[in-house]
């Protein structure tokens, strides 16, 4: 029987297996057990689960301490926090689970296993070839005193395997999935102690849900095939199950779609920081796979996720990943929500990342800092991730000498060099004489710059008269603002990168 939701504070927990950097579908359960223990005013729990040996991945603890704390999920107990319930790390609890296992060889709900690998493998090989499902014929629930002396003779270490009582059906119930009924006799008996004394994940996260006091589980939608099998080991152990939710699959996930690009194929929470993603825009996406509050509201705070979340409102049907919402969503955060303080100290690991500014100055960038803010500022309103900040505003740090573009890029649709050269002279002439305050207001250089256009140089529109300096200033094309270069370039290094361009027109002949 599952625990009806009640108000009172839950107890839940992330329970992920060693494997690497956290996968952003896997770290979405994360994140609704997080929320429903913060809106129960309860207790989240990180758990290790390495029981798998051969699956371990070296630093992965730390890259899931790092990713979990990075998207904000704090949790109450745990590894590094402790608790009372530790330890949180399955292998440092192998004397509990096979003290279960054994106590439930001594109720008879469990048996010894003697069967070889190559036995299994065999049985499995008959089946197939009589067309049944694979899968363990049960032999070792009627293997005789003889034989199993023979087995442990010849050294070999017995695993534990659960007895599926074989007669009637088993229901599951989840709170969000619709009820799932097996035949009894259709679930294998699956093994709960390997040979090398780890348990199996069926067991061992029964055990642990239940001696941590776990009150929802929260897990992959990967697992609702077992959960029946699950039912049968609580009642074979007489414990009360927790509350359940399976987590709808995610269709689509990143990674599988072939494509080239590092954000087309990043997975894991750490790919997704240094492609420049926030951690409130991953983590409001990530809720929205599979929750929603109402049908329209898109955008959340954590406050507003933990005092709106419900777990009976995620949703049984596969949700599917799109990475341009990810990317809309993140745009959003960028340039709407971060102050431009926050949004350029953000920027700045980016920037020492591609050798736009040295580690040194991204570490304390002192006097640097109001033009660093400033450059940023600049493309706030434009990118969608921090990895194009360095990319659009680059030619701003770099020495004006090293701008390299061609000279006929300076020449604007429909126009002449001299045309250009004319607007270079005027730009010059009209940027030496006003003064500072002038200088530094994106309105009034507009207008400056307008006048001189319609009223100096009557050219057919303002576009004739932006497009020289810009490329002038950028070397390119497609720029930041050109008011907003001026200003963060400065006076002096405006005017030498403008009287560079005039010389390269020059060169035009
Ligand atoms: N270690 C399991 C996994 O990573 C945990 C599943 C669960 O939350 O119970 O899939």
């Amino acid at each position: 029987m599952t625990e009806e939701i009640t108000t009172r504070p839950a107890r839940t927990r992330y329970a992920p297996s060693p494997t690497g950097s956290p996968h952003i579908g896997n770290i979405r359960t994360a994140i609704f057990a997080y929320l429903w223990a913060r809106h129960t005013g309860g207790q989240f729990l990180l758990r290790i689960e390495d029981t798998d040996r051969k699956r371990l991945v070296e630093g992965s603890l730390e890259n899931i301490k790092d990713s979990l704390l990075w998207l904000g999920l704090d949790w109450d107990e745990g590894p590094g926090k402790g608790g009372p319930f530790g330890p949180y790390v399955q292998s440092e609890r192998l004397e509990l689970f096979q003290s279960v296992a054994k106590k439930m060889v001594e109720d008879g709900t469990a048996y010894y296993c003697y069967c070889t690998p190559e036995r299994l493998d065999a049985v499995n090989k008959a089946k197939q070839a009589a067309k049944q499902a694979p899968g363990y014929d049960r032999r070792c629930r009627t293997i005789t005193e003889a034989e199993k002396d023979a087995a442990l003779a010849s050294g070999l270490t017995p695993t534990v395997r659960f007895k599926v009582p074989l007669e009637g059906v088993t229901t599951f119930r989840d709170l969000v999935v619709k009820p799932l009924t097996v035949e009894n006799s259709t679930i294998q008996d699956a093994v709960l102690l390997k040979s090398d004394g780890y348990p199996t994940y069926h067991l061992a996260h029964i055990v642990d849900d239940h001696y941590m006091e776990i009150t929802h589980v929260i897990r992959a939608q990967e697992w609702l095939p077992s959960a029946p099998l699950h039912v049968m080991i609580y009642n074979a152990l007489g414990w009360t199950m927790p509350a359940f939710v399976h987590a709808p699959v995610i269709l689509n996930p990143p990674g599988q779609k072939g494509k080239l690009s590092k954000r087309d194929n990043a997975v894991s929470v750490s790919q997704y920081q240094e492609l420049g993603y926030l951690p409130e825009a991953l983590l409001n996406f990530l809720v929205l796979l599979g929750w929603s509050y109402d049908d329209h509201t898109e955008f959340f705070t954590m406050q507003e996720l933990i005092e709106k979340f419900d777990i009976r409102r995620i949703q049984p049907t596969p949700a599917k990943f799109n990475l341009d919402k990810l990317d809309w969503i993140n745009a959003h955060y960028i340039n709407h929500v971060l102050s431009v303080d926050d949004y350029a100290r953000r920027c700045l690991p980016f920037l020492a990342e591609s050798g736009v500014i040295s580690p040194e100055t991204a570490a304390d960038p002192g006097d640097k800092w109001e033009f660093i803010r400033a450059a940023c500022a600049l493309v706030k309103d434009k990118v969608k991730i921090l990895t194009e900040v360095p990319v659009e505003i680059d030619f701003l740090f770099k020495p004006g000498t090293d701008l390299q573009y061609p000279a006929t890029d300076l020449i604007g649709k429909n126009d002449t060099p001299a045309a250009a050269a004319q607007v270079l002279e005027e730009t010059i002439t009209y940027l030496r004489q006003i003064p500072n305050e002038t200088y530094n207001d994106r309105e009034a250089l507009l207008a400056g710059l307008s006048d001189i256009s319609e009223n100096k140089l009557h050219l057919k529109n303002r576009g004739l008269m932006l497009w020289p300096p810009r490329v002038a200033l950028s070397g390119r094309t497609k720029s930041p603002d050109l008011m907003g270069m001026i200003i963060t370039l400065g006076r002096d290094e405006t005017i030498a990168r403008l009287e560079q361009a005039r010389q390269n027109l020059a060169s035009l002949g």
